[in-house]
């Protein structure tokens, strides 16, 4: 890996970030809190909150397993994605490279901050190797983005080529697993941030943990890398019902496993049925809460199924994806409503 310094925008490494009231009184024991303009009433909701999130960081610590100070909480996976172009890229001048096809928030940051995005296609198999990625790099290449489980595809990609990634790459590797909880085999590359001082990883509140709603994303890395996302972060970017609401649903991480186990058996139910429809041609494998598959007619079959109220993920106009719908697993009479429609075409 190239210096941090040397892949930092030079006026982010230069930055003096905003000092917020909450930021520069800590220590003493205080009760009178006349620093910062708030409302005396309409307490909780009249105060600041924590801008660094201590106490839910504490709390994603114990169940991700990785040190508080290693942890970036942001509003949804959103802010992580959009953070490193503002950290590392200079616009009209550094690039990305990213697998193809893939989540579409990473190219829609490249654009909005203007820097060049660089798709490098999968394989026929929705797999990728170290050397085909590496190859699409230049000096000016900042950040490789990698899915996994990749969304629209479903699959794992293959860890050893994520470590070969890591290993050879000069810049930022990051790694978006917002699916890792479906993927029961695999341990997440959360784990590995302290080994490895170039990779970031993400995780989200918004799938297993059933939070879309609340917006909470996060980033795993180095603590330099999270001291440069807090400097260019807002100031309060997770409010205090955000925060609220996610140690409430971190109470009871078992209910999230339950979750996820009646879901991966719904999957299973759910593929098999679909691997019988006479106008399916295909069921892609997949390690997360959703399947892609390809079919005789996809725009045909979406319309059909919209008729009736059930809406699917239309893929077919994505590269690798042709006459392929990306169909999301949810509660048993849900996926019965599906099933009996397409039965019935
Ligand atoms: C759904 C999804 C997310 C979640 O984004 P949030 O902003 O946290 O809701 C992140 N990455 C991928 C690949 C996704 O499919």
């Amino acid at each position: 890996m190239k210096n941090l310094q040397e892949l930092v925008r030079p006026n982010i490494w230069r930055l003096a970030p905003y000092s917020s009231a909450r930021d520069e009184y800590s220590g003493h024991e205080a009760h009178v809190f006349l620093d910062a303009n708030e409302n005396p009433y309409n307490q909780p909701y009249n105060r600041y909150p924590d801008p660094l999130q201590r106490d839910l960081k504490a709390r994603l610590s114990e169940v991700k397993g990785v040190p508080a100070e290693n942890i970036f909480l942001g509003n949804g996976s959103d802010e992580a994605i959009d953070l490193p172009y503002r950290v590392f890229c200079r616009p009209g001048i550094d690039n990305v490279v990213a697998i193809e096809p893939t989540y579409g928030m990473y190219k829609v940051c490249a654009d909005i901050n203007d820097v060049e995005y660089r798709p490098v296609l999968l394989d026929d198999h929705y797999q990728i190797t170290a050397d085909k990625l590496l190859a699409a790099c230049d000096d000016h290449t900042k950040v490789i983005w990698i899915c996994s489980p990749n969304n629209p595809t479903g699959n794992l990609i293959n860890r050893e080529a994520i470590l070969d990634v890591i290993k050879r790459f000069q810049g930022i590797v990051i790694v978006d697993e917002a699916y890792i909880d479906f993927a029961k085999e695999t341990e997440s590359l959360r784990k590995t941030i302290l080994d490895h001082p170039n990779l970031v990883v993400l995780n989200t509140m918004s799938k297993a943990w059933g939070c879309a709603a609340i917006r909470l994303g996060m980033a795993f890395a180095s603590k330099e890398i999270i001291a440069l996302y807090n400097k260019v972060k807002y100031p309060y970017n997770v409010n205090l019902l955000t925060q609220q609401q996610a140690m409430e649903a971190l109470k009871d991480p078992y209910q999230v496993d339950k979750w996820i186990s009646i879901i991966l058996q719904e999957r299973t139910r759910v593929m098999e049925a679909f691997a019988d429809l006479p106008f399916v041609q295909e069921v892609f494998p997949t390690d997360a809460n959703f399947f892609l598959t390809r079919m005789d007619d996809a725009q045909g079959v979406y319309d059909y199924l919209v008729a009736k109220g059930i809406i699917v993920r239309n893929r077919s106009r994505v590269r690798l994806c042709g006459n392929c719908l990306r169909i999301t697993i949810g509660k048993r009479s849900e996926n019965q409503e599906l099933l009996a429609a397409l039965r019935n075409m």
